[in-house]
């Protein structure tokens, strides 16, 4: 789905074209940079103890990444890449995350990625995940039936 149709209503979209200046809780929407497939703005959401958690989306309607045409993909990745040095600047590092699909944490459903800048310390844990441990055989197996699949187009 490239762009929604009237009814369904996408805060993203209405910030991409201009429809809506507030945020969910009435705090001002403010772009940051502008391309002609992409934006960039401040998310709602900062981190405690940090200045900026900023967004970067496509400016058309695609709700999961792989959904979005290539050169838009590039035109995004340099976009990120743009604000990643950005906050390395003024940060230690920074986190790239995009949560495809509300199991992994999707809220807006329009694509967008996080870059959250990181500062050693920060208490920040968003890289901790329950790990399991697995045999080295389990773990070849995994890795050829991962490629089997991958290979047969899913
Ligand atoms: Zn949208």
């Amino acid at each position: 789905m490239k762009k929604r149709g009237g009814k369904a209503k996408c805060l993203f979209c209405d910030f991409a074209q201009g429809i809506s200046q507030k945020h969910r809780n009435g705090h001002s929407f403010s772009k940051l940079k502008e391309t002609k497939n992409t934006l960039s703005f401040l998310s709602l959401d900062s981190p405690i103890n940090h200045d900026a958690h900023i967004l970067v989306i496509p400016k058309n309607h695609y709700e999961n990444f792989h959904e979005v045409p290539n050169n838009i993909k590039h035109e995004l990745s340099e976009h990120i890449s743009l604000i990643g040095s950005f906050i390395k600047k003024r940060h230690e590092g920074y986190n790239i995350l995009l949560n495809n699909g509300k199991a992994a944490g999707q809220y807006v459903e329009h694509c967008h990625f996080h870059l959250i800048p990181r500062d050693l310390n920060d208490k920040i844990k968003i890289e901790i995940w329950r790990r399991k441990r697995i045999s080295k055989n389990k773990f070849e197996d995994l890795a050829r039936r991962t490629k089997k699949q991958l290979e047969s187009n899913f």
